[in-house]
């Protein structure tokens, strides 16, 4: 067994809890459903949000930014989120926490433009041929070695394929009769091969390509045009970061980022600011070809107020960029001073970025709504409760917090199972209630018994 690197799943996690969130819930008109798309309430702020999915449709958001401003739990990462999905379904989401940047790593800067490449998406379109058929010759053609003089060497191979057109000779490299041997082909079996533009990229015994090719033009003998037996176009969806990480560590394999992973010579690497230029090189370059096209998706950096002022320049200076995502803040701060330095401003924002912001503000949630959105979640989780364990699940929501109350919905459903039931009632909640402090009610034991407490 690999011992295989750990990928980080914090990003995913953060989602998890939304999935229930599949847009804003507007009508046509762009007035909102009181509930839609698994949202619920918080009206103006989902009508408001979509006249900013328009602007950005009608690129008028470039340069600028959105800030959510509203109390914890109200939804500003839903929102955030469903902006995303009513821009596309394949356009990338990051959600990050404005401390995430203070690492002893990794500069500050260099945090943010990670994430900002996280959420900028490239749809990759690539034309397969793929040639399947069963091998009815397999010759390599040798010739005097040119470089000792002893021995021959092979030039290239003859495989006679029969596929439903009738059967072709093909002249190819001897690095693929090398993989063909390994595979232990022979006359009379089925292979596949698959090449983009007259290039052979993999062979194997199925569509599963065991074999992959990186061969430079110039290395290979090419493929017949005009002659493919199959045609497809895939089309992937990867993000920058995505080849970043691919290129700073390339594994070889056979899925797509494998492949973008060889886009430059594989080398082990850290991302460094050289490869990611290297990399928007080749993209562009790609995007010139018509072969990828950008696809800008959200970031969302949450309690805006932890960054500090080099990170607010480094912000107003990517928001200028022409591969800028669109960029939400939110915050939960009123007048507070910017991180670092005694200026004080509006959510401890410097007035420069300020000034590119569009505000939109979010508003506490009543005990109805709370017992709605909480249903849904359930149902999302695939949870069912009783209308009176909502109604106390609600209770609990409005007296701390809506996230604390949907935290409650899986502890509840182990508590019964343990009792031997499908359905949460309110005594396990109750249960539950006790075992689980919310944050405030943690916050206030502190503040009670310091002297419990090593500080
Ligand atoms: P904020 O970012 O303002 O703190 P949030 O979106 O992160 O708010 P949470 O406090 O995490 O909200 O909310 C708990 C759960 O309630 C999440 O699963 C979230 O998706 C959901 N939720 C919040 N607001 C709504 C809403 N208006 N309709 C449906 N679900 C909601």
């Amino acid at each position: 067994m690999k011992i295989e690197e750990v990928q980080s799943t914090t990003k995913k996690h953060r989602v998890a809890s939304h999935t229930h969130i599949k847009g804003l819930g507007l009508k046509e008109d762009g007035i909102a459903l009181s509930i839609g798309s698994g949202f619920v309430g918080q009206e103006q702020a989902r009508e408001a949000s979509g006249l900013v999915v328009d602007m950005i449709r009608q690129k008028k958001m470039a340069g600028r930014a959105l800030l959510l401003a509203g109390a914890p739990g109200t939804g500003k990462t839903a929102l955030a989120l469903g902006i995303a999905q009513e821009l596309g379904s394949k356009v990338p989401f990051c959600p990050m926490v404005g401390s995430e940047v203070y690492s002893s790593e990794v500069k500050k800067t260099s945090v943010l433009m990670e994430n900002f490449r996280r959420a900028i998406g490239l749809r990759i379109k690539e034309n397969k041929e793929v040639y399947e058929g069963e091998v009815t010759e397999l010759t390599p053609e040798e010739t005097e070695s040119t470089t000792g003089g002893y021995g021959k060497s092979i030039s290239h191979v003859v495989i006679g394929l029969k596929t439903v057109k009738g059967t072709k000779q093909l002249k190819l490299d001897p690095t693929i009769y090398d993989a063909l041997i390994k595979e232990k082909v022979l006359v009379g079996d089925v292979i596949y091969i698959e090449a983009n533009s007259g290039a052979v990229k993999r062979v194997g015994r199925s569509d599963a390509f065991a074999t992959e090719f990186d061969l430079e033009a110039e290395e290979y003998v090419p493929l017949p045009k005009g002659e493919v037996h199959k045609k497809k176009e895939v089309v992937q969806d990867v993000t920058l970061h995505d080849l970043d990480a691919a290129n700073a560590r390339p594994q070889g394999g056979q899925d797509i980022l494998s492949m973008m992973g060889q886009m430059m010579k594989p080398k082990k690497t850290e991302i460094t600011d050289k490869l990611r230029q290297e990399i928007n090189k080749v993209v562009n370059r790609y995007i010139d070809q018509g072969v990828a096209e950008l696809v800008p998706g959200v970031l969302f950096i949450d309690e805006v107020h932890m960054l500090d002022m080099e990170c607010f320049t480094y912000l107003n200076r990517a928001l200028e960029s022409s591969l800028a995502p669109i960029v939400i803040f939110a915050t939960n701060r009123g007048i507070s001073s910017i991180r670092g330095t005694d200026i004080t401003s509006p959510h401890g924002i410097p007035v420069d970025l300020l000034d590119r912001l569009v505000i939109i503000r979010t508003l506490p949630y009543t005990l109805a709504e709370m017992v709605q959105i909480l249903a849904i979640r359930a149902q999302t989780e695939g949870l069912s409760v009783d209308e009176e364990s909502l109604a106390f699940l609600g209770e609990i929501g409005d007296r701390t917090s809506l996230r604390h109350a949907v935290q409650l919905l899986t502890p509840g459903s182990i508590v019964a199972k343990t009792n031997g039931r499908d359905e949460i009632t309110r005594a396990d909640l109750e249960d539950i209630a006790d075992l689980f402090l919310d944050a405030k009610a943690s916050a206030k034991l502190l503040q009670e018994q310091p002297d419990k407490y090593v500080s």
